[in-house]
């Protein structure tokens, strides 16, 4: 029996409460009736805790209850309760550990509902694939500030030790949710900014629903159906949760990086266009608003237009759409958008929707043949007034283009190829930027109010690794950015702290895993890496996507790049999450990204403000509009305040930019790479592995073969024996002596910042299995958080 009131007593009704469903009602019973009685009158703080503890925990044992009926319903009254010898709510601390055992753990749980499991200090998440009652207000309540041990594994826990860890150390914290295409990353975020906006306690409550808001916004225009997901991310997030060194919360900052814009021209077999485009037909038709912004009741534009889709009029009529519609209206005005930039937002989809529809002829004259008309003049007058412009400019825009040729500027004409293509690069460079004004938008709207120096949690959401049956320029780029986060990943878990064992002459059990850093040179570089060698022959106008796979042939001599056979411009590369087979058709022209410059001076000319906006000042402050020689503008869009090689705050002007270099895809994101690696750095990092169970999206379905994979290549065996056999923390002595010496010493004493005061501090603690290096105590996973705990009631 643990001593009345004491750590024990808590933990021990803690645990009986909430773990052994069973024994509830005997110790309600035992509390309300026994101790209560007891204290009357000489703890009433104790009791009124008590009292609290027992509400909420009766409030989750309902919940409990339905669940466990539920499973027990559903496997035919075979219930397990949570105290089974299988329950491992820490894969970390299984005695035997091998892949087989992981992945069985994984799918008992997984059978159970239970979602989440322990890799140490790292949470795997399976996704459910089905609507789950554990991330209530109740479940919210339970997590706040409580010992890791004493809830089930659970992502408001990784909330909190995040929130814990800034509030305690000051320091940024960085939580890194990583896994494929589908696997859950996006959800994962919505609820760890769903708690932390309750561990921040916003002193308004306004600025608390702006923030969960805009997930919710910037995905309506950055997410889409794909093959793989229904709400896929099309664009990474880095989402940073600003607090004040107290722990308030005060504002929000995004980062996006690599929105796949060529979504907006063409959808694969299966696939849609970004959401927004769906949300906002249907929402205008339903306020008759179609015809004010130039949408057609009856025919679906061609950008929505996909042969497996039939949407036409069912666009139009789609409830679903319309929700969504008014819900992201309503986020816009709650984060604060005017109703005139709301406006100017539509009118810019519009467009874009419109120009899709522009179609050319060639015009054959006496001395040309290869010109080009545009046939249906009344869409041009659409886009023309949508965007603010001039139809007839627009029309010279598309169908003719100036070249600078020994200082005189001649004007030539358009193939139909080449309007169509000017025509589908003004459609995804509008949609890019506004895509980039959005963001930049809502940071000016929820930037701290004080430029005082606070702390902050990122949460990292990128679009998950994939593997199409045909896989291009984008999927190169998503799957490099997954490559890089696993190297992070690597580093922090594996690298850094096995060099930290040697330097400091701790005895500890190296742990092999799987290096994907040849991989990442391969891709990164200079000058011979893919990247590089992708800028350079986009660079030479006669290259062509033939010339540069072979360039890649001849340059990337690794096992893990190779030209399959029967593949035209194909090739392969062997990623640390498998086999994918490129097709480089269309690389040059995407890594190019060009916009004419005639286009721009177009869309410069606009009485729009925001069109205005889109193609000037801010985007040419941060050095976006790099030019080529009077042959066109890159449109990368993007608001970052910093950009590399570029020149700053120098404004744009077309006549002046025959110096500037031209910034290529591949460029920019080796850029954000590093941008927002270093965002990254800057934080404690917290790690999330999302797994996917099944390809079918179904519940209740733990395919073992595909779950193996994913361990595998992640590295979550080796993950598990590190948080096992390694120490996750390693301290200065000076520090940990600082922090906890409030566990051995008296306050007034200043002991020696020493191995054997460390020591001292960690035997009166009563804590084992760490050890002491030269400078550093190293600790486990679990020491720090005891530790915590008892200088909180030291
Ligand atoms: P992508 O890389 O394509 O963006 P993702 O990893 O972000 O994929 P999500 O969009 O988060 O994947 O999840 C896919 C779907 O899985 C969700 O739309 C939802 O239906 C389901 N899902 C994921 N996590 C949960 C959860 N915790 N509870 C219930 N359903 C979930
Ligand atoms: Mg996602």
């Amino acid at each position: 029996q643990p001593e009345l009131w004491s750590d024990d007593f808590n933990d021990f009704i803690c645990k009986c409460l909430i773990k052994d469903f069973e024994l509830r009602p005997n110790v309600l019973d035992l509390l309300q009736h026994v101790f209560i009685k007891q204290i009357v009158g000489r703890e009433k703080i104790l009791q009124k805790q008590l009292i609290e503890l027992i509400d909420l925990n009766q409030q989750i044992g309902v919940i409990e209850k339905t669940r466990h009926e539920r499973i027990h319903t559903k496997r035919g009254g075979h219930m397990k309760t949570q105290t089974d010898p299988d329950e491992v709510d820490d894969l970390a601390t299984l005695e035997v550990l091998d892949e087989n055992i992981v992945a069985e753990k994984l799918q008992i749980r997984y059978g159970r509902d239970q979602i989440y499991t322990y890799v140490g200090d790292i949470l795997i998440a399976v996704n459910p694939f089905h609507k789950m009652e554990i991330y209530t207000p109740q479940y919210t309540k339970m997590y706040i500030g409580a010992k890791r041990t004493a809830n089930p594994p659970h992502i408001f826990a990784v909330a909190d030790v995040a929130y814990q860890s800034m509030v305690s150390y000051n320091t940024d914290q960085c939580i890194v949710i990583s896994g494929e295409s589908g696997a859950g990353k996006t959800e994962s975020a919505h609820l760890l900014v769903q708690q932390l906006t309750v561990l921040g306690k916003a002193n308004n409550q306004t600025l608390q629903e702006k923030i969960l808001l805009v997930n919710n916004l910037v995905e309506a225009f950055g997410n889409a159906c794909t093959v793989i997901n229904d709400n896929s991310s099309r664009f990474g997030k880095y989402l940073e949760m600003k607090f004040t060194c107290g722990g308030t919360v005060v504002g929000a900052q995004i980062s996006e990086y690599l929105l796949e814009k060529s979504r907006v021209i063409h959808q694969a077999v299966g696939e849609r266009n970004f959401h927004i485009f769906y949300y906002i037909y249907a929402g205008l038709a339903d306020r008759k608003k179609l015809a004010h912004y130039k949408l057609s009741d009856s025919k679906t534009p061609k950008y929505l237009c996909n042969e497996h889709i039939k949407l036409g009029p069912d666009i139009v009529s789609n409830t679903f759409y319309k929700e969504q519609f008014d819900a992201v209206e309503q986020c816009f005005k709650v984060i604060g958008f005017t109703l005139e930039e709301l406006g100017s937002v539509y009118s810019t989809l519009a467009a874009i929707l419109n120009s899709g529809d522009i179609e050319f002829s060639p015009v054959a004259t006496e001395h040309q043949t290869d010109k080009s008309d545009i046939t249906n003049i009344s869409v041009l007058d659409n886009v023309a007034s949508l965007l603010c412009i001039r139809s007839d400019e627009l029309q010279e825009a598309l169908t003719s283009h100036c070249v600078v040729a020994r200082g005189e500027t001649i004007v030539r004409p358009n193939t139909v190829e080449k309007a169509a293509e000017v025509r589908d690069a003004m459609g995804k460079a509008l949609y890019g930027r506004l895509f980039s004004w959005i963001v930049n938008r809502i940071n000016s709207l929820l930037r701290p109010d004080k430029d005082d120096k606070g702390l902050n949690i990122g949460i990292l959401d990128i679009f998950g690794f994939e593997n199409f049956k045909k896989n291009s320029f984008e999927q190169l780029c998503i799957n490099i950015a997954n490559e890089q986060i696993q190297f992070y990943f690597n580093q922090h878990i594996f690298a850094w702290e096995q060099d930290e064992y040697l330097n400091e002459e701790v005895d500890a059990r190296m742990i092999e895993y799987e290096d994907n850093r040849p991989l990442l040179d391969l891709f990164l570089q200079k000058p011979m890496g893919m990247l590089s060698l992708l800028d350079e022959e986009s660079r030479f106008p006669q290259a062509t996507d033939q010339t540069l796979v072979e360039k890649f042939e001849d340059n990337l001599k690794t096992k893990s790049f190779w030209r399959p056979k029967r593949v035209d411009l194909g090739f392969g590369i062997h990623h640390y999450a498998g086999k994918v087979i490129y097709n480089a058709s269309g690389f040059l022209a995407k890594n190019r990204d060009m916009l004419p410059a005639d286009i721009v001076l177009l869309l410069r000319s606009s009485e729009n403000e925001l069109t205005r906006k889109l193609v000037t000042h801010p985007l040419t402050k941060t050095g976006n509009l790099a030019h080529t020689k009077g042959k066109g503008i890159n449109t990368m869009p993007s608001f970052l305040s910093v950009q590399p090689g570029e020149p700053g705050d120098t404004p744009y002007h077309p006549r002046e930019t025959t110096n500037m270099r031209t910034q290529t895809v591949a460029s920019y994101f080796r850029y954000s790479l590093m941008d927002l690696l270093s965002k990254m750095v800057a934080g404690q990092p917290h790690f999330v592995r999302c797994i996917k169970p099944n390809n079918d999206r179904q519940s209740n379905k733990f395919d073992r073969e595909k779950v193996l994979v994913q361990l595998r290549y992640t590295g979550v065996l080796e993950t598990a024996k590190i948080r096992r056999q390694g120490y996750s923390h390693r301290i200065l002595f000076a520090n940990f002596i600082k922090r906890y010496y409030i566990l051995a010493f008296h306050a007034h004493e200043e002991p020696a910042a020493t191995q054997e005061t460390c020591a001292a501090i960690m035997e009166k603690a009563k804590l084992e299995n760490w050890a002491m290096g030269k400078t550093k105590v190293f600790l486990k996973y679990y020491h720090v958080e005891h530790l915590n705990l008892m200088v909180q009631q030291a």
